[in-house]
């Protein structure tokens, strides 16, 4: 694993774009270890993608996620298109996703060579999303995905987070959990482009409902042009509402693609993606600088009082 010489970049990307799930799954795993040949990788890759609608599932903890993926996933292979799933866990620090992967009931799909799922637990250094996620988003594009649903657990910072990488935020709240003012607090109420009110099997629903739909109209989304989000009732168990879901999403999709939102969003995500690469590679590049100026080295003179600290910047910057 550790030279770039034991993968065959050329042979793994044809694989993956045939469709072979292993290859996938590979080129996923090389991704999650940021692997040498990661940007021999990618830079095969780059043409075939920015063809995927990405969906960005998000909400509480057992509010219905995985169920609301399966149902979609289910609907989306109804219509013939291939989808990918990844499950991401930004508060466990494994990666390779065992804990979520078992939580993802997809046994039906399984056998389906349509479907690409994976899971991904590993975080970022700085506790949100790990950089690897926007590149196995392009794996999975390149692979031919027409559609990629990316699921997350909702944990603070995460959510929006996830928002900046879908193309659509569908945000899940349940019934009766006073889901409609946390929402509000969590700040969430501004990410989501469609609202599901799943488990509407049970009582509260259309209060829930009421709720959204009012505190959407106190929002400031009411410039003319400006896509509304929409507020849908599941029951996921049932694949009740599914219908008005993928409706739903699907409008979305089609609002903002011709109003130039969707370009925008993703021009905005390629930034960040490209910021947080850049970023990387100068904070290595720091450690690395000749003359003394390497910022170990400029450290101990900072510490030692021989320059000031804005000094000592200037001199990694020169360096
Ligand atoms: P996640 O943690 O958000 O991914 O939620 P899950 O999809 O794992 O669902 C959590 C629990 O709620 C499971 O026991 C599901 O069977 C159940 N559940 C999911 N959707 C519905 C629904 O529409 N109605 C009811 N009554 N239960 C549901």
């Amino acid at each position: 694993m550790r030279s770039s010489g034991t993968v065959d970049v050329a042979a793994l990307v044809a694989s993956a774009r045939q469709g072979s799930p292993r290859a996938v799954a590979r080129l996923i795993t090389l991704v999650e270890n940021e692997h040498p040949a990661l940007p021999e990788i990618m830079a095969a890759m780059a043409s075939l993608t920015g063809r995927a609608w990405v969906i960005g599932l998000t909400g509480s903890p057992g509010v219905g996620k995985s169920s609301t993926t399966t149902m979609l996933v289910r609907a989306f292979r109804g219509e013939g298109l291939r989808v990918g799933v990844l499950a991401v866990d930004p508060s466990s620090p494994f990666s390779g996703g065992a804990l979520l992967g078992d939580r993802i009931r997809m046994v039906d799909h399984a056998l389906d060579e349509g479907v690409y799922v994976r899971s991904m637990a590993s975080r970022g250094h700085l506790g949100g999303l790990s950089a690897a996620t926007p590149q196995a988003l392009r794996v999975l594009d390149a692979a031919g995905c027409e559609v990629i649903l990316v699921e997350t657990v909702g944990v603070g910072q995460s959510e929006i987070e996830v928002a900046g990488l879908a193309d659509t935020t569908a945000v899940l709240l349940a019934p009766g959990m006073g889901d409609g003012v946390q929402a509000a607090k969590a700040g969430i109420l501004e990410i989501g482009d469609v609202f599901v009110v799943n488990k509407a099997d049970r009582d509260g629903a259309d209060s829930t409902v009421r709720e959204l739909r009012h505190m959407i109209s106190l929002g400031d989304r009411t410039e003319p042009g400006t896509w509304r989000p929409s507020v849908v009732k599941t029951v996921a168990l049932k694949a009740e509402g599914c219908e008005e879901l993928v409706s739903a999403l699907r409008k979305h999709y089609r609002h903002t693609s011709a109003s130039g939102e969707l370009r925008r969003r993703r021009v905005h995500r390629a930034e960040r993606e490209v910021e947080s690469i850049a970023l990387a590679r100068l904070r290595e590049r720091m450690r690395e600088m000749p003359n003394g100026a390497s910022l170990p080295e400029v450290a101990e003179r900072v510490a030692d009082g021989e320059v000031d600290a804005y000094a000592g910047a200037q001199q990694v910057l020169d360096g």
